[in-house]
């Protein structure tokens, strides 16, 4: 049963992973009644997906990072379509993350990129998730609750090579994979590292990475899964793609600066309906602060999206939206629940006119690039910044699977 008109967002089928063509919903009667909405099509993440396979050598795995609520676009839809089509494992970068998914019905293999406390291995355990494992503690403390179980636990450790973000360095990543290599109930499956200048115009840094990355695994070389690639080192670096890639922001089907696209196309959509149109004389101001002001006769529609929906402040004054099939700058400062677009030159804008915002109107696109240009930002901070208040409408070809 979908209750696809209320405000509290219903959620026909979450937790189960089963997807069902619910009666008659629509684009249009599930949207009908809403301010703003996320529209997600998982036709086309399935054909992202193949395409990025396609690019891959046969035989690489490919590893669905989910973190973030699935980059914005809701893990509660994203992450059941990923395992139906058929990825080979999950990352998440946290350890409640990851159990969310094991609640969402996710059965492949799920690894936890981020810090994990020792205090968390008994969620590990029991809900049969991969730690990455910077300490003996951690270790110690999985063998425990492994073995106090009669399981197995997987871990992988993850090398700085150069980022000086995560991990361990190579000499204390060797030492640590001996040591937990004895511990009871432990099994150190992964070896991994991540990089620093990915998807830089020179990436060369890459291969001083890759150098410190191939001497652990080969002194490890009996650890049998490695990754390295994010997305544009996957699509960049066929070298070291390894056994599996960990792909984000290339499945949402937008490929990150200075990389070969493989064919992909955006999965997100952010659309509004006008909520007000409101003529504003020469000389006066909109939105808080007045900082637009008309230079003519103008008409300006009220779009009820927000900072707090995640629709940058950084946009005020700056960014564009869709109306009528034309762009409409924004103007005025992005209040906390609304903006306004100035729309004088496209005649007859009434209230609950569709507003694109991120996506396809008529001939006319904006992509999360554009929106990232203009806010002084990143496609992916544009996108993980998409709060829960927006409902996620998951859809196949405008038929409705799914409102989260
Ligand atoms: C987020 C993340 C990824 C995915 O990056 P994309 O650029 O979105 O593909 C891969 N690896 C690690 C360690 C990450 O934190």
């Amino acid at each position: 049963m979908t209750d696809t008109a209320g405000s509290a967002h219903a959620s026909t089928l979450a937790g189960t992973g089963a997807a069902s063509a619910s009666a008659a919903a629509t684009l249009e009667s599930a949207t009908a009644a809403l301010n703003a909405w996320l529209e997600v099509d998982l036709g086309r993440l399935d054909q992202n997906l193949a395409a990025l396979r396609a690019a891959l050598d046969p035989g690489v795995d490919v590893i669905a990072v989910v973190k973030a609520n699935a980059y914005g676009a809701g893990v509660a839809g994203i992450a059941p379509a990923l395992e139906r089509a058929g990825v080979d494992r999950f990352a998440t970068v946290w350890v409640p993350e990851a159990v969310a998914l094991r609640r969402l019905g996710v059965r492949k293999p799920i690894l936890v990129l981020g810090h994990a406390f020792p205090a968390e291995a008994v969620a590990a355990i029991t809900h049969d998730i991969t730690l990455t494992v910077h300490s003996l503690d951690l270790g110690r403390a999985l063998s425990e609750a492994a073995t106090a179980r009669g399981r197995v636990a997987n871990v992988h450790i993850h090398i700085d090579s150069g980022l000086h973000r995560d991990g361990v360095s190579l000499g204390e990543g060797v030492a640590l994979a001996e040591a937990l290599r004895q511990l009871p109930g432990i099994r150190v499956e992964g070896l991994s590292t991540h990089m620093a200048n990915a998807d830089e115009p020179d990436d060369s840094f890459s291969t001083t990475q890759g150098d410190v990355f191939a001497e652990a695994a080969k002194r490890l070389p009996w650890v049998p899964y490695r990754h390295t690639a994010n997305s544009a080192t996957a699509l960049r670096r066929q070298e070291l793609r390894y056994e599996g890639v960990r792909i984000g922001l290339a499945m949402h089907g937008i490929v990150p600066p200075n990389t070969p696209g493989p064919g992909v196309q955006p999965i997100l959509s952010l659309k509004a309906r006008v909520a007000r149109v409101v003529d504003v004389a020469v000389g006066e101001g909109v939105s808080y602060g007045l900082t637009w002001r008309a230079t003519r006769q103008s008409r300006v529609a009220l779009v009820p999206v927000g900072y707090a929906d995640g629709w940058p402040r950084h946009l005020s004054n700056a960014g564009e939206v869709l109306i009528g099939g034309r762009r409409c700058p924004m103007v005025g400062r992005v209040c906390m629940d609304q903006f306004l677009a100035d729309v004088t030159d496209v005649p007859g804008v009434r209230e609950g006119d569709e507003i694109v915002l991120l996506g396809e109107q008529g001939d006319e696109r904006i992509s999360a690039d554009q929106v990232a240009e203009h806010a002084g930002t990143i496609s992916w901070d544009i996108l993980a910044s998409l709060q829960a208040r927006l409902p996620r409408i998951f859809h196949r070809g405008g038929a409705v699977e799914l409102v989260v």
